[in-house]
């Protein structure tokens, strides 16, 4: 936590700001370390606050090590103002993507001499690399996530619905150790994995079906996400087709998964690939995303992803061809980007599984 305040802090000085100001869940924690659901980090060039209400009172003390722990009476805004006026705080950085326009307001009114400004990407910039620590939590998760996707096989068969599948994931995930999803499960089945982000729903997972699965796990904070497409009964040619070219173009693209790469280099390898079997029209997402505290956050792999790749940064690599009516298939791994090149966190099989 001491690296990260004193990364922050360099951050903050070479944008003009006198402090930070963070709420948001994940840069919370990942400043803070604390767990809970509320507080609010104002991290100053020499001090460090955490301001939170009295149930948090003994959480805080014991997590937020190095801050100064505040316990705010009835108006959190006027414990706000005493704290940054206290600290001298003319230039505060504020989460401009969590923050209400109503807390806006109510800040902005009753900070007369400081002036909010955008922290932009300094949080998601800190938290791109991720440290040993952080990378055995996420490769845990996607352990959680390989066990359960092994315990999952022996239990689809046509005649279930796709929330049974959901929620037996699930319990097997939890009662492993994962603290919760990352995101809503997608069992999709049929038609209906043709939708991206099909979440399940109480529909019969039928013979001569495509079934999508995309779950993540949740381990001491940090996500995994992981996607495979399995087939109920026997696959036929364009199926067979259609699975192999989303394959091809996730091994491709993974192959070039390393340092000094840039994401949109990245997602053009598989584009290209999905592209030329005449199905570019069928792959309406980026190739990939950051994990990390927060599913979804920074790299993006995408056409728009102009940030160079580096060692410590975690990322999916996850194409995916969806045909309305018809069905989709989507793989995705989970990626460590190492100094040689990278490291598969989710190790669970990606040849066509015919069940
Ligand atoms: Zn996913
Ligand atoms: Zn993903």
């Amino acid at each position: 936590m001491e690296k990260r305040l004193a990364v922050l802090r360099e951050k903050l000085a070479a944008n003009n700001l006198s402090a930070a100001f963070i709420y948001s869940k994940e840069n919370r924690r990942y400043i803070s370390g604390f767990t809970g659901s509320t507080g609010y980090v104002i991290v100053t060039a020499d001090k460090a606050y955490f301001v939170t209400d009295f149930r948090y009172r003994d959480q805080a003390q014991q997590q937020c090590v190095g801050f100064e722990v505040i316990i705010h009476g009835s108006s959190l805004i006027c414990q706000l103002k005493e704290t940054l006026s206290n600290s001298n705080v003319k230039t505060l950085g504020i989460e401009e993507g969590t923050m209400t326009v109503a807390f806006y307001e109510n800040l902005k009114s009753s900070l007369d001499n400081v002036e909010l400004l955008p922290l932009k990407g300094i949080m998601d910039e800190l938290r791109l690399y991720k440290d040993a620590e952080e990378i055995e939590n996420i490769a845990k998760a996607a352990a959680i996530a390989d066990d359960a996707f092994t315990h999952i096989l022996s239990f689809i068969k046509p005649g279930i619905r796709e929330v049974e599948v959901a929620v037996e994931l699930e319990y097997f995930c939890k009662k492993h150790g994962a603290a919760e999803m990352s995101f809503d499960s997608i069992v999709a089945s049929g038609v209906r994995s043709s939708l991206p982000h099909g979440v399940f729903s109480q529909k019969v997972i039928n013979n001569g079906e495509f079934l999508t699965l995309d779950f993540g796990c949740v381990y001491n904070g940090y996500c995994s996400d992981m996607t495979r497409t399995v087939f109920v009964g026997k696959a036929d040619e364009k199926q067979k087709k259609i699975y192999n070219t989303v394959l091809e173009a996730q091994q491709k693209a993974l192959e070039q998964i390393k340092p000094g790469i840039l994401g949109k280099e990245v997602d053009k390898i598989a584009r290209d690939i999905i592209t030329a079997a005449g199905y570019g029209e069928n792959f309406g997402h980026g190739l990939g995303h950051g994990v990390g505290l927060a599913v979804h956050e920074e790299p993006r792999l995408s056409p728009l992803g102009e940030r160079v790749l580096e060692a410590n940064m975690v990322v999916t690599d996850e194409p995916g061809i969806y045909i309305a009516e018809y069905g989709g298939v989507r793989i995705e791994d989970l990626v460590l980007i190492t100094e040689e090149g990278n490291r598969v966190l989710s190790k669970s099989p990606k040849h066509l599984i015919e069940l």
